[in-house]
């Protein structure tokens, strides 16, 4: 059985954690973190940022999930470090610098850190790298859409998905507007923010009178959950390191 807490209880990601921890046989959910100390479960351990070092410790906590915001993500890792605690991370929309404490943090322990915890999403990296390498000379677009609550743009699957097709930050152009005729080596990247809209990544590849699309549609958070939990159980396990979720999917 693996201790498991979360952090970021009363947030969408929060909740579906909570339930995918009840109801899996091999974790416990050992406690809840929140900015106001709730909880979806009534009989499980809950804490606050400020005493989430204390709770960790002493409800020997195997590993951390943390699904919250940047400022957030690094009050836990600080707790995470102060009791050798396992983090695994799935919050997005770092910046340089805070995106290197984490990596820093994994000198002292075990770092799991993934944009995106749906296995289909992994595949779309190597498939997107693929085509984007077959067809050189075709232009490539970039669509991703979130529910309205989605506070980073792009999404930071969106980032990976650039980074695997080797999209420079000097050829992304993000959103276009007036007078704005397309370079040969842009590649356009455009965030739809509407409704409930749980997730979906389109990478669009178009030239030689076709296109291609390549598109990952996220249809309930569970997934997300459920892929965070896999790595959970996994990175307890593992030596101080920076991981991300390719690793425990490989194995
Ligand atoms: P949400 O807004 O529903 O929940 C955010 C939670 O963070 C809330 O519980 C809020 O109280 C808490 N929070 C806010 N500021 C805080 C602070 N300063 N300190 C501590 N807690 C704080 O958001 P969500 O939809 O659950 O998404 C959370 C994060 O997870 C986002 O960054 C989102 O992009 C990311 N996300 C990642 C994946 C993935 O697979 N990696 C999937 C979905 C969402």
């Amino acid at each position: 059985m693996t201790r498991v807490a979360i952090t970021g209880g009363t947030g969408r990601m929060g909740q579906e954690l909570q339930e995918e921890l009840t109801d899996r046989s091999d974790t416990t959910l050992a406690a809840v973190f929140s900015q106001s100390g709730n909880t979806a479960v009534s009989d499980v351990p809950t804490g606050t940022p400020e005493t989430a070092e204390q709770i960790l410790d002493s409800q020997q906590v195997d590993v951390l999930i943390d699904f919250t915001v940047p400022q957030g993500t690094e009050t836990y890792l600080d707790a995470a470090i102060a009791t050798d605690t396992p983090m695994v991370i799935g919050t997005t929309g770092f910046s340089e610098d805070q995106f290197a404490e984490l990596q820093e943090a994994s000198g002292q322990i075990p770092v799991l850190k993934a944009a995106n915890f749906a296995r289909g999403i992994q595949t779309l990296f190597r498939l997107a790298a693929e085509a984007a390498a077959a067809l050189p000379d075709y232009d490539v677009e970039l669509i991703e859409t979130h529910h309205n609550g989605k506070r980073d743009a792009p999404s930071g699957t969106a980032g990976r998905i650039l980074d695997a097709i080797d999209a420079g930050t000097d050829q992304r152009v993000h959103g276009r507007s007036g007078h704005a005729p397309r370079e040969e080596d842009d590649v356009g990247v455009h965030a739809v923010r509407a409704g409930q809209i749980t997730g979906i990544h389109e990478l669009l590849l178009a030239g030689n009178h076709e296109e291609l699309r390549l598109t990952h549609r996220a249809e309930d958070r569970g997934v997300f959950a459920a892929g965070a939990v896999d790595a959970a159980v996994w990175l307890a396990a593992q030596e101080p390191g920076w991981y991300d979720f390719q690793a425990v999917l490989d194995e």
